[in-house]
């Protein structure tokens, strides 16, 4: 079997393929194709739920609950998601794209070599492009907001700006419209130099300035898209603003809005759940 081709990246959402391999499986059987539009959840950081849609033929369709990723051995061993037993782009093991059905068994048609239409659901594709990109965009927006407050240079974020993104995000988890992304505040961020309590003490007026950002970025209309080295699931992709500050880059495996101009609006909200944890919360509103 070789590497499934993934098309998402290019902003796919239809395609006619050959099923390669079907595995029955009690959460759910797994369809594995030649090139799909499906846009997986990667297991080792999920923040991008997997693509939802069905896979059609002239004998019947059936519905992808989310598409996972995959990968099989030289000896012929199939893992999916977690239960894969090697890091990505381990030597001996191709990686796939899986589509999870809504039932344990595959239906009689659903066999290797069987030609499909992928279909992939496009209002729940756009809703987590939409929530990816806004993701990206409050994170680059919060690092400006508390840039001051660093006594030490903890790096830069993908503008210049210091990286309390890469510092202290714990989870990122993006759903249709929107993100939650939690922060630690921990002692490990104080002696890097973050001075937490001057933050938690101006939590109010950091959102403010998160919020007046992002509506600046949104009123510049910026091109957004994705970059990739190959064709495959294992291949390195990256997302590209072209912010009025200058081209933001960032390694993400993940889909997105392909200008700003998408967007009526993003807001944030921001709060402290505990002493040591912060929680961001991102929402795009329907655009009027
Ligand atoms: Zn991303």
């Amino acid at each position: 079997m070789s590497a499934t081709v993934v098309t998402f990246a290019s902003g796919e959402v239809h395609a006619e393929s050959l099923v390669s391999a079907v595995h029955a499986h009690p959460e759910g059987a797994v369809v594995v194709v030649e090139r799909t539009p499906f846009h997986p959840v990667d297991h080792t950081w999920p923040d991008q739920p997997g693509d939802a849609g069905s896979i059609t033929s002239g004998a019947g369709s059936v519905n992808v609950v989310e598409a996972v990723m995959a990968a099989v051995s030289d000896e012929g061993a199939f893992a999916v998601g977690a239960d894969i037993p090697v890091k990505r782009g381990a030597e001996g093991w191709t990686w796939l794209v899986g589509h999870r059905l809504d039932v344990a068994e595959p239906p009689a048609w659903l066999v290797e070599g069987a030609a499909v239409t992928l279909d992939v659901d496009e209002a729940r594709r756009q809703g987590l492009s939409r929530g990816h990109t806004a993701c990206h965009l409050a994170s680059l927006a919060l690092d400006i907001a508390v840039a001051d407050l660093w006594r030490k240079d903890p790096g830069a974020d993908a503008l210049g700006n210091p990286d309390f993104e890469g510092r202290a995000n714990q989870t990122s988890r993006i759903h249709e419209d929107g993100s939650v992304d939690e922060y630690r505040l921990g002692k490990s961020l104080r002696k890097a130099g973050f001075d937490t309590e001057t933050f938690a003490a101006t939590l109010p007026e950091r959102e403010t300035r998160i919020n007046a950002q992002l509506a600046a970025w949104v009123a510049s209309g910026a091109a957004s898209g994705i970059e990739t080295d190959g064709p495959t699931i294992i291949d390195r992709r990256r997302w590209r603003c072209e912010l009025p500050e200058g081209d933001a880059v960032m390694l993400c495996g993940g889909t997105h809005v392909y200008s700003l101009s998408t967007f009526g609006s993003i807001t944030v909200g921001l709060e402290m759940r505990d002493p040591q944890t912060l929680v961001m919360t991102t929402t795009v509103p329907p655009a009027p």
